[in-house]
């Protein structure tokens, strides 16, 4: 048996053109197109290439993105007081802080200056209460394309015993949350779990979020598993995951590659979760 691999760059792009299409129907009528602004401090390289394929991805279905950069020394007041300004405007409808920022800057207290209702990365307090409690809100985005991936593999969660390695705030807790809310029996593995494979082993549904290339071994995999791989770590100058492709392709029901898995859903999903922010705020649907 060879797994099925995941095809996250088409179903991204399948993504797109549904919600393109729907953009193409709305906003001629409205005479305003959904503004995205991405907060970029600093110039690391990996989220100055993100931050620019978040713009493209906006042009591509029509939206309107502005990249607003500071530098690197900036201040937490200067962060805070941006992000408020953005936060204002009629014509922006979601509102990114990429991550992350430099040190000594506190990403979380600079979201607490930002409308809920922009909140298009899922990330502030108020959205993760409301992930939490299972009420209305945005879900950050990355969680969201992991079970877009699971859904495409035609895995329906309920019921199913589910292994997410990673706890991040970011990525392993929400993804958590998002497949307790779909019914599946979950465990959140960490740095600190003994005996990694014991739990793994046991996944019907295996999300790798933990940034350790090679981390998760065919032996580690329950045969006929749906296996997400999060992880995204260069090395050689290409991008690897968290999953030992070579050991778990032979044992895996269906995997994601990397490149080309989670990462284009994690854009789709930005996207979708910014024309669900614009129709709450412009057309006064409720929140998702
Ligand atoms: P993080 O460093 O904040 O969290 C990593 C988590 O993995 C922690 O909870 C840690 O306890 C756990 N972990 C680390 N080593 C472990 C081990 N040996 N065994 C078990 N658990 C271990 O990182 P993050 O922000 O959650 O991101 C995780 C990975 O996902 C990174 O590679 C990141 O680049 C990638 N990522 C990808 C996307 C995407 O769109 N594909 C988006 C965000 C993050």
């Amino acid at each position: 048996m060879t797994a099925r691999l995941l095809d996250g760059r088409a179903l991204a792009a399948e993504t797109e053109r549904a919600l393109a299409g729907d953009v193409a129907r709305v906003v001629p009528r409205l005479g305003m197109a959904p503004g995205l602004a991405a907060v970029l401090v600093g110039s690391w390289g990996p989220s100055v290439t993100y931050v620019r394929r978040k713009a493209e991805a906006c042009g591509r279905v029509g939206f309107r993105s502005e990249v607003f950069s500071l530098a690197e020394e900036s201040t937490q007041e200067a962060v805070e007081v941006l992000i408020a300004e953005l936060s204002a405007r009629t014509d922006i409808h979601g509102v990114l802080l990429q991550e992350p920022v430099p040190a000594g800057l506190d990403a979380r207290a600079a979201l607490a200056r930002l409308d809920p209702r922009k909140d298009v990365d899922g990330l502030t307090a108020v959205s993760q209460a409301a992930l939490l409690a299972g009420t209305p809100g945005l879900r950050p985005a990355t969680a969201l394309g992991v079970m877009a991936l699971i859904g495409a593999a035609g895995m329906d969660p309920a019921g199913r015993e589910a292994v997410v390695v990673g706890r991040s705030l970011l990525v392993g807790r929400p993804t958590a949350l998002l497949l307790l809310a779909a019914h599946a029996t979950v465990t959140v593995c960490h740095s600190r779990t003994p005996e990694l494979a014991r739990h793994t082993a046991r996944a019907e549904i295996l999300v790798a979020a933990a940034g350790r290339p090679g981390l998760i071994t065919g032996a580690m995999v329950r045969p006929g598993a749906v296996v997400i791989d999060v992880g995204i770590t260069r090395r050689d100058g290409r991008l690897v995951g968290d999953v030992e492709r070579a050991s778990v392709e032979p044992v895996a029901g269906a995997l994601t590659p990397v490149p080309g898995g989670v990462g284009p859903m994690t854009i789709a999903m930005l996207l979708t979760n910014t024309w669900q922010a614009f129709r709450a705020q412009v057309l006064g649907e409720e929140a998702p």
